[in-house]
């Protein structure tokens, strides 16, 4: 039997619909809109496709956005200036660097991420966040994984208790994902590129998270009957082709459910940084 696809445009779709209606209510009862500034320094193709998108999702929801264009030659004190800028404007709420650095600062990403206010790490980079979420305080999540949570709870697909797999460990994806369905009282196992038997490991997943960014890394074999398997990798494998980390075709005759690249979990990322702003404009309003 066939597995239920589960697209991420019905998902973020409504993610992005909470997020619109708790702006409103901010407005209404706070005479606060929130507002998110993203810095982009340099030219990168990528990343300027990347802050578009944001901005765009921004206005629809009635979000402020701002995008700061910094120049590919700003320097390490530079950037710092502007988030202390941003970090003292009250009408911003969430603040945002986009990655990767120019070659030239990014040996310095880390002081320049821990510079913002953790109130504002609409990302859920900051050491104080990632703290939070480990000892399971309210925190801002980072929105790739809060991103799966999310899917898997509009889905009705039950966590608690369940076996989760996640491959990888990065601190974006991986790590995060493990606090967050650990919290939610799955049975967690994390794997990377040491850990023997990945296939065994794999098939005791009732939940099997791909986030390795290889290509085909999870084959049919590896997954348990039934299993739902969220496939988070994004690998371009020619100039118009983008796969993820799963073999797709072969795992939907296996897998209870799972998401397909591109148009799976993917496109709530943008929607669940709309509630991380909502989020971080109720937290800074002590809400
Ligand atoms: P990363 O390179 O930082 O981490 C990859 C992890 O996978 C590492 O921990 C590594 O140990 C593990 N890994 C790699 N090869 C493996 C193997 N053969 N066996 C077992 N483990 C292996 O990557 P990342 O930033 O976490 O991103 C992972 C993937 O998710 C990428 O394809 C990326 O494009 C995608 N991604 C998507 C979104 C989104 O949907 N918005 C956001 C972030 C990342």
């Amino acid at each position: 039997m066939s597995a239920r696809i589960l697209m991420g445009k019905e998902f973020a779709a409504k993610i992005k619909e909470s997020a619109r209606l708790e702006v409103e209510e901010l407005k209404k009862n706070y005479g606060v809109t929130p507002g998110l500034s993203v810095i982009i320094v340099g030219e990168n193709p990528a990343s300027q496709v990347y802050v578009r998108n944001k901005h765009k999702t921004c206005e629809e929801l009635g979000i402020i956005s701002e995008v700061v264009a910094m120049p590919e030659d700003t320097t390490k004190d530079a950037l710092l200036a502007k988030i202390d800028e941003l970090n003292a404007d009250k009408n911003i709420h969430g603040i945002l660097v986009q990655l990767p650095l120019p070659a030239a600062i990014k040996a310095h990403s880390e002081e320049i991420l821990n510079r913002i206010d953790p109130l504002k790490d609409v990302d859920g980079f900051h050491p104080v966040n990632v703290g939070k979420l480990v000892i399971g305080s309210p925190a801002l999540v980072p929105c790739t994984p809060a991103g799966c949570i999310e899917m898997l709870d509009l889905a009705n697909i039950e966590i608690d208790g369940k076996r989760a797999v996640i491959i990888g460990r990065s601190n974006i994806v991986g790590k995060p994902l493990f606090h967050l369905l650990l919290a939610r009282h799955a049975t967690v196992t994390v794997c990377h590129t040491h850990t023997k038997n990945l296939p065994e490991i794999a098939r005791e997943a009732d939940i099997l998270v791909a986030a390795s960014g290889k290509p085909n890394l999870v084959t049919a074999d590896m997954i348990r009957p039934g299993a739902t398997v969220i496939d988070v990798g994004i690998n371009r494998i020619a100039p118009k082709k983008l796969v993820g980390d799963v073999d797709f075709e072969a795992a939907k005759e296996i897998a209870g459910a799972i998401t397909p690249v591109p148009g799976g979990v993917g496109l709530l990322t943008v929607a669940m940084l709309m509630k991380n702003v909502v989020k971080a404009a109720k937290l800074q309003l002590g809400e």
